[in-house]
């Protein structure tokens, strides 16, 4: 029996019957919301579960990887900075494609005419780039001196899995990315690099060096994996 949907209010669920099953169960994720249950189940049994599990099915869905924005790169887009919104402006001007910041927009001029999407974005990732890069160093430094942690180098790139990385030789490298998410959020990839200076894995010793330096670390981890994708530019 091929998939039925069954629509309610607030989202769609996917029933998918099979006749080995013997009870029901449901998943949320990503993908969307599926129940999967035994062919006989009688209809007014599914509803009832439903309705039942509503309020949770609603909770897993709002914690699910929020997906990535399609930008064109146009007048008066949301663009993040430190974790506030910004207004795309675009100006027309003689010169070289540049962007500057002010309290509540990024302005990219340039004659706007000749340049197409492609050299919109790399303007907009390469001024990102100049600005991670300053602050990864800055505040590195800062929360170096407060761990006594220091690595042998810093180096801001672009990653398209993965926030940051800290090698056995002490060498730690940014995802320029990360300075579109919260100060807090920040704080945390670095405090989390850095503590891999201490312990070059995932083990229990290092999650306690992190709290130590970073009480409400799960909380800044839970957001990036919610919202990671969404600072992809
Ligand atoms: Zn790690």
């Amino acid at each position: 029996m091929p998939p039925a949907v069954i629509q309610t209010k607030d989202f769609d669920i996917t029933l998918v019957r099979h006749p080995r099953r013997v009870r029901a169960t449901l998943k949320v994720s990503d993908k969307g919301v599926f129940l999967y249950i035994p062919t006989q189940l009688p209809m007014h049994i599914v509803h009832d579960l439903i309705s039942e599990k509503s309020d949770w099915i609603s909770q897993q869905l709002a914690k699910q990887p929020q997906p990535a924005p399609t930008r064109q790169w146009q007048q008066d887009e949301m663009l993040y900075l430190f974790g506030q919104a910004f207004t795309l402006q675009l100006t027309q001007k003689g010169d070289a494609p540049s962007v500057r910041l002010t309290d509540s927009d990024i302005i990219l001029s340039g004659r706007l005419h000749r340049i197409g999407l492609k050299t919109r974005r790399q303007t907009v990732i390469n001024w990102y780039k100049d600005q991670a890069t300053i602050y990864l160093n800055k505040r590195t430094a800062e929360l170096s001196e407060q761990t006594g942690l220091t690595p042998t180098s810093i180096t801001v790139k672009t990653y398209k899995a993965r926030w940051g990385s800290c090698n056995i030789k002490g060498n730690i490298q940014y995802n320029w990315q990360i300075i579109q998410a919260l100060p807090s959020v920040i704080d945390y990839l670095i405090i989390h690099e850095l503590c891999h200076l201490a312990h070059h894995n995932h083990s229990r010793a290092f999650w306690q060096l992190v709290a130590q330096h970073h009480p409400h670390y799960q909380q800044d981890q839970a957001w990036l994996k919610q919202y990671g994708a969404m600072l992809q530019l």
